[in-house]
């Protein structure tokens, strides 16, 4: 599983690092970003939730 976050949609509630702070970070610009892209195993319920609660619809999975 790959994911990634369209940075034009996030609107950095921060609500994704809350959720997953392994995978997403948020920057000092107020975006959130992906530290590795390759999710393992154990977080991809914890993606897969984030993006669903993802209130500017902008975190992308691409499952293998
Ligand atoms: S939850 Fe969505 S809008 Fe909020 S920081 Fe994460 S990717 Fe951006």
């Amino acid at each position: 599983m790959k994911v990634h976050v369209d940075t034009d949609l996030c609107a950095g509630f921060g609500i994704c690092v809350g959720i997953c702070p392994e995978v997403f970070e948020l920057h000092d610009d107020g975006y959130a970003t992906v530290l590795p892209s390759e999710v393992p195993p154990e977080l991809q319920d914890l993606v897969r939730r984030a993006a669903s609660q993802c209130p500017a619809q902008a975190i992308f999975i691409t499952d293998d």
